[in-house]
């Protein structure tokens, strides 16, 4: 029976391919008592090896794709399973109480889990009594020879479909084989959304229930244009979806040709195109994809993966890595931004009612300012090997951006008694994403090099709707009116200061954005790599002064996000 689904748009293509559910099988299992100790502890031995020689494999096939961080989760995997006290006390349960080896184990790494659930607010411990979450269900389901869903394993196309999607997912996912993603949860500018989009995968987010109503195995079509998606699709709509595929593949091949192209509207005047990027592992695909640069390098993945403060050192060689691969093109990079809904393993902050409105990003810098001369004094070495501007998250006031200035002057100082030239071509810049630094833009110009507005809080925060609930999702609407005059204030009010603005936060990325940006004068584009040649391709063909005079006619005759978007639909088809 054919059944159709609605979501949120979330990464544009088509994926046709049969369903691969990411839940987890039923591992229940009965308590009972063995008469042969030694074979049932063989089975248990045999279980555990089998396991760690996966890992094993796992971590060599992806050595070199996934950064060192992220490879070492496979090593504290194995570490769990070959700790000789856990096995020491399992082993004992088999032999004393002669339990099967589902229950042996079970107690005792159910008794491992809870110590660490214990400590609440320990972010670090959390994250542990994870890995041991995972590690249980793995040798349980391989006792009970059922299968965990691996993405990892994958060797044939599938549409993943999960109740939502975490880094730790995304970081398993072969464009190859994942055609497609639909989640049950998540916003359009949701952690699963910002990855699908720079993996290439066509997805849709917020559809409530998919995971309930897809079967493994299912053929689905998903449709991340529309937001749409087809569990059993009729052949007709699977070959009229494969057309639609086929044409998007021809199109990516044009757009292939523009990754030397300057990025200039057909009338000549220049913009930039940047990558935002996580970590330095990214900026093969952003040079790939024709970046003139990164102008988002989101530095607290190098904080959260790691399970220590992240030394100068490690710091610097991180940044100088990241700056040396772009040959010249400026690295962006936002000073440390957790709080909110990034945590930190080694750093475990209070829970909080109301965490986007709370402790993080600057406020967590000034508060412990150590910290952030650390991460000042790596980027001030590393802009030795290359162009390097810094950036400071979630500006609000202007003593804020005062004092987070002067920290940064007191260490450049102290590092230039030994090297008088240091920092000299760094530009110093700050996040516009709280509405009163929006609103407070002109006084805030004068103190800085460049803005980079990030929407994807900016939105959140002038339409007070979580950007990650689906709910409210409705209020995600960069094409309002109103939002579009107060990003206009925000470009004048730089450029009467001569301070370049960039954005960085989704909108930048959206083809409806991108015309009223161009006529805003919107200096600076950055977005998610696999957007750069679509965007720098519509850049060429679009004219200044036309996108002007769409600004105007936006902001005067439309009084609502959709009639922007129809004013622009159509402006596209004209022009
Ligand atoms: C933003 O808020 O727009 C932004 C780019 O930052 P992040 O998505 O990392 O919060
Ligand atoms: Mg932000």
């Amino acid at each position: 029976m054919v059944t159709r689904v609605n979501g949120i748009a979330a990464s544009d293509g088509v994926g046709i391919a049969p369903a691969y559910l990411l839940t987890k099988p039923n591992l229940s299992f009965e308590k009972y008592h063995v008469s042969d100790a030694a074979s049932e502890k063989k089975r248990l031995h045999n279980a555990f090896d089998k396991i760690i020689r996966n890992l094993e494999t796992t971590k060599k096939n992806l050595t070199g794709k996934l950064s060192d961080e992220d490879l070492a989760i496979f090593d504290t995997h194995i570490a769990i399973l070959n700790d000789p006290e856990m096995i020491r006390q399992v082993e004992n349960r088999i032999t004393n109480q002669r339990l099967n080896a589902e229950s042996a184990f079970a107690e005792v790494i159910t008794k491992a889990i809870k110590t660490l659930q214990a400590m609440t607010g320990n972010e670090y411990m959390q994250e542990r009594a994870a890995d041991f979450q995972n590690i249980q269900d793995q040798v349980l389901a391989e006792l009970e020879g059922k299968e965990l869903p691996n993405l990892r394993a994958l060797d044939h196309p599938v549409i993943v479909v999960a109740h939502s999607i975490g880094p730790s997912d995304t970081s398993q996912m072969d464009a190859r084989f994942v055609k497609g993603i639909i989640t049950d949860l998540g916003g359009r500018t949701s952690h699963a959304a910002i990855m699908a989009r720079s993996l290439q995968i066509p997805a849709i987010v917020g559809c409530n229930d998919i995971t309930r109503k897809a079967v493994n195995g299912q053929n689905v079509i998903v449709d991340g244009f529309e937001g749409n998606a087809i569990i059993e699709p009729a052949s007709t709509e699977i070959s009229q979806y494969q057309k639609i595929a086929d044409k998007f593949m021809n199109v990516r091949q044009q757009w292939q040709q523009m990754v030397d192209k300057p990025s200039v509207t057909a009338d000549g005047s220049k913009y930039k195109i940047a990558a935002n990027i996580g970590s330095s592992v990214d900026i093969s695909s952003a040079m790939e994809n024709g970046a003139d640069g990164v102008g988002l390098f989101r530095t607290e993945f190098l904080y959260m993966k790691s399970d220590h403060l992240p030394t100068e050192d490690e710091q610097f060689n991180a940044y100088r890595k990241a700056v040396e691969q772009l040959k010249g093109k400026r690295l962006v990079v936002r000073t440390l931004d957790i709080g909110g809904d990034k945590p930190l393993r080694f750093m475990p902050l209070p829970k909080e009612m109301n965490p986007f409105l709370g402790y993080r990003a600057i406020r967590i810098a000034l508060d412990r300012p150590e910290m952030f001369r650390t991460q000042l004094r790596a980027l001030l070495r590393a802009s030795e090997f290359g162009k390097i501007s810094i950036m400071f998250p979630m500006i609000t006031t202007l003593e804020e951006l005062q004092a987070a200035k002067k920290i940064y002057y007191e260490e450049q100082q102290k590092l230039a008694v030994d090297h008088p030239e240091i920092g000299k071509d760094v530009r110093l810049g700050m996040m516009i994403e709280v509405p009163l630094a929006a609103l407070n833009a002109e006084r805030l110009a004068a103190e800085v090099d460049f803005f980079s507005i990030g929407t994807n809080d900016l939105i959140q925060y002038c339409f007070a709707a979580d950007r990650g609930n689906d709910s409210v999702s409705y209020l995600y609407q960069p094409l309002n009116p109103t939002f579009l005059k107060l990003v206009k204030h925000i470009i004048d009010s730089g450029h009467a200061h001569n301070t370049t603005v960039a954005m960085c936060g989704e909108m930048a990325g959206d083809r409806y954005s991108l015309p009223l940006l161009i006529g805003m004068g919107l200096d600076v584009y950055s977005m998610s790599a696999s957007s750069i040649l679509r965007t720098r391709s519509m850049m060429r063909q679009l004219d200044r002064k036309k996108c002007q005079e769409l600004y105007q006619e936006a902001i005067t005759t439309c009084d609502s996000m959709p009639a922007v978007k129809n004013l622009v639909q159509h402006w596209l088809v004209e022009n």
